[in-house]
């Protein structure tokens, strides 16, 4: 059953449309079944009604015409009631309903299946047979597993068909709004640019060509060179292979003759594809057939036409390099983007950022917030080969990405756009004042950096000192580890540009999703592996390489602070400590004198706040990494769209949990700090402001709006909502309370400038 099970996913996956994707479903499970009806129904949000939209077995002509509400037929009861219905006689049912034009009267057994994603009905499967007879167990259990494994490649292919005109109701292109996670907060409005990561075949999206002779042209020569290296890789196995293993090349070159399936991309071609797109459909068609076969041996033959395919692309993807144009307003689009693409679109033209995976608190939406662009992340549903060069709208309060929008949105979104500018610009004015609350509190704003852009903003908004600068920034844009020189040369320029203010540097944080291209971390669990301290505690030699460096880096300064990642407990913390004296031990041997500088301990895992005493016992100061925090008290992955919206830092759990840490650190006399994404939402911060953090460390977009929210409002009246806040169990209310007060105070543009948005 598992293998039929998969088959039939695999075939609908390679469906070419909805239409094709529902025939196949209708099809395959009839026939796995052996019944003598199978019908796909889909919820229309239009009109709300269960529409018949295909049928192995009753009446043709009755797709699209037969429909239900969800309080009508069976069909509906399965659908409102969200669970499988299996019965002997149907018509005896209270909630049966007769449609003559589906000629059903026929049939006395149904087994109907909601179809469910994300929590959201979309239809329901049905099966149903002549004689009068209770589908078994296992039948049942098939037909609900195949409903949810269908659940989500029907939902890819409806939203493909709306982007592209091949909508539910053939009703042509349409706006369609696809839901992810908030990346970087604002709005924009622009053109999609699809980044395909190099050489992914499966990636590759659909483009309409004028030029069909440039287009055959590239393809020959790719071939040309696949067919040159295919000879060359030949003779140079000659002497290590023998003449019948080598065989396989000249299956290769077989297959890249004219006649297979080079002929195959040549026609696809001719209808206006270009060379990419035509390989990826030919491919992708060859690769499923052979998938599907039984037999071991042609089986494996996919993998060839993957790899021949592979190397298709690569040399067409060379030929288009030069070719990629990023037009002004233009919104990149990427499965998983990186940092080193938004590097690549010229200065001044990027508007908003979309990524199909990742959340908020990946890297690269971290990069976003520096750089003030509006990204979604984590939109997994999003058919991203499909949309170049369409109209997007990145919607990065909510975390939303609208394709095709109407006129009114998109008229809706530029205003939005419009009112954040010049908010901005408002904002600007606030540089020089200092951040001080209505009844004369004084509250610290700092900066993240890691970037050397992140120096430029931070000084332009009137940041009073770094509260994190991300050492493994600059460790990540290498190809080898940098040496202590090269360090010292990076670390001082940033002690430099921020001088007299303090600077705190974090030791080396990889693992986790921090990846070095150089020094990789293979790992099942990556968050609870070997990450931060732990990589560097494990190897000492990078760890007193970074650290004389940074001490080097401050000679004549003097104001340098070094701030440890992912401590767990005193062990970690005790044996950080010794080296970094070692270090300075060694920098003054070299005749270098500096003072041994602040060193700190970040909270960022629950066993630390409960050992907060402890650590701030043996530290000068501590910063809570929220991040972190909030990924491990609530157990869910930072970087995991399926669980993105149980993310969250104003969880009564994590409030409770920064109030211990604040009220441990003071209590040993150490100030306190927090540097993680939440202190630079400008709600949270005047909670956290309340509960007595000494500073808070932002990313340099949002300290403006912080500094904006604290000025507007006592530390008298925080303390309020704060006390308010602290007796709420729910996250939800929480948010809400949270909103409303702001409001009430006059307060609310800074929370959610596109609030009032209905879309
Ligand atoms: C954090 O965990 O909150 C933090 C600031 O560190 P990072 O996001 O770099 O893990
Ligand atoms: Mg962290």
């Amino acid at each position: 059953m598992l293998n039929t099970l998969r088959k039939i996913v695999q075939e609908v996956n390679a469906a070419k449309d909805l239409k094709a994707a529902l025939g196949i479903i209708v099809q395959r499970v009839k026939e796995a079944m052996g019944s003598q009806v199978c019908s796909v129904y889909l919820l229309d949000p239009e009109s709300n009604r269960f529409v018949l939209m295909a049928t192995d077995g009753l009446n043709k002509r009755s797709i699209g015409k037969v429909s239900m509400a969800p309080n009508e037929g069976l069909v509906g009861l399965v659908g409102t009631r969200e669970e499988p219905l299996n019965l002997e006689n149907a018509s005896e049912h209270p909630r049966y309903r007769y449609f003559a034009e589906t000629g059903e009267e026929r049939y006395a057994s149904f087994l109907g299946s909601p179809i469910i994603h994300h929590r959201k009905v979309m239809g329901v499967l049905v099966i149903q047979q002549k004689e009068r007879r209770q589908f078994d167990e296992g039948e049942e259990a098939f037909l609900v597993t195949m409903s949810a494994q269908l659940a989500g490649v029907i939902a890819h292919a409806e939203a493909t068909g709306s982007i592209r005109g091949l909508g539910k109701q053939g009703k042509g292109i349409q706006e369609a709004k696809f839901v992810g996670v908030p990346g970087s907060p604002g709005a924009a409005v622009g053109t999609a640019v699809v980044v395909l990561p190099p050489a992914d075949l499966e990636v590759v999206p659909d483009k309409h060509v004028e030029d069909i002779t440039a287009e055959l042209l590239l393809f020959n020569t790719a071939l040309e060179g696949v067919r040159t290296d295919m000879r060359a890789l030949s003779a140079k196995m000659a002497t290590q292979l023998r003449p019948e293993e080598r065989a396989l090349f000249d299956v290769y070159l077989m297959m890249l003759e004219d006649a297979a399936l080079g002929n195959e991309v040549v026609k696809v071609i001719k209808t206006g594809q270009w060379a990419q797109g035509a390989l990826r459909q030919v491919v992708s068609e060859h690769v499923n057939r052979f998938e599907l076969m039984d037999d071991a041996y042609l089986r494996e033959r996919a993998s060839d036409v993957k790899d021949l395919g592979r190397r298709l692309l690569a040399y067409l993807q060379q030929a288009r390099q030069q070719t990629l144009v990023y037009p002004d307003n233009c919104i990149l689009v990427s499965e998983e983007l990186s940092p080193a693409m938004l590097g690549e679109v010229p200065e001044g033209k990027l508007v908003g950022l979309v990524s199909v995976q990742g959340s908020g608190n990946s890297h690269v939406a971290i990069f976003a917030r520096a750089m003030g662009i509006p990204t979604v992340m984590g939109v997994v549903d999003l058919p991203y080969s499909k949309i170049d060069g369409i109209q997007l709208i990145v919607d990065g309060y909510h975390g939303e990405v609208f394709t095709n929008p109407s006129e009114l949105l998109r008229k809706q979104y530029a205003e939005v756009v419009e009112e954040e500018r010049q908010l901005t610009q408002g904002l600007d004015a606030l540089r020089g004042l200092p951040c001080e609350t209505l009844d004369g509190y004084r509250m610290p704003l700092w900066v993240n950096t890691g970037l050397l852009a992140d120096v430029k903003r931070a000084q332009e908004r009137g940041a009073e000192g770094v509260g994190l600068y991300r050492t493994e920034v600059p460790f990540m844009i290498k190809e080898r580890f940098p040496s202590e020189k090269e360090q010292l040369a990076i670390y001082r320029e940033q002690l430099v540009a921020f001088h007299p203010l303090p600077v705190t540097m974090r030791s080396l944080d990889i693992g986790g999703d921090k990846a070095l291209s150089y020094f990789p971390i293979k790992e099942e669990n990556p968050f609870l592996g070997w990450r931060g301290i732990r990589v560097t505690l494990d190897h000492p030699e990078i760890f007193l390489v970074q650290t004389r460096a940074m001490l080097k880096a401050s000679e004549g300064l003097d104001n340098l602070r070094i701030l440890l990642p992912m401590i767990s407990g005193i062990q970690e913390l005790e044996e950080a400590l010794h080296l970094i004296h070692r270090s300075w031990g060694e920098v003054r041997d070299e005749g270098i004198d500096i003072p041994m500088p602040p060193v700190g301990v970040m909270i960022e895992i629950p066993a630390a706040v409960y050992q907060v005493r402890e650590l701030a016992r043996q530290v000068d100061f501590l910063s809570v990494g929220s991040n972190d925090l909030t990924q491990y008290l609530l157990a869910v992955d930072r970087n995991n769209p399926r669980v993105a919206d149980l993310y969250d830092f104003l969880h009564p759990a994590v409030l409770q949990a920064l109030c211990k840490v604040v009220e441990g650190a003071h209590a040993e006399g150490k100030p306190v700090s927090i540097c993680g994404e939440m202190a630079g939402d400008p709600a949270a911060a005047v909670l956290l402001m309340a509960m007595g953090f000494d500073s808070l460390s932002m990313n340099a977009t949002n300290l403006p709006k912080v500094k904006w929210l604290l000025r507007q409002i006592s530390l008298g009246k925080a303390k309020e909502l704060l006390a308010q806040v602290m007796t709420i169990d729910n996250p939800q209310v929480i948010h809400s309370t949270l909103q409303l007060a702001l409001r009430n105070l006059g307060l609310g543009r800074m929370i959610n400038p596109a609030s009032n948005i209905q879309a």
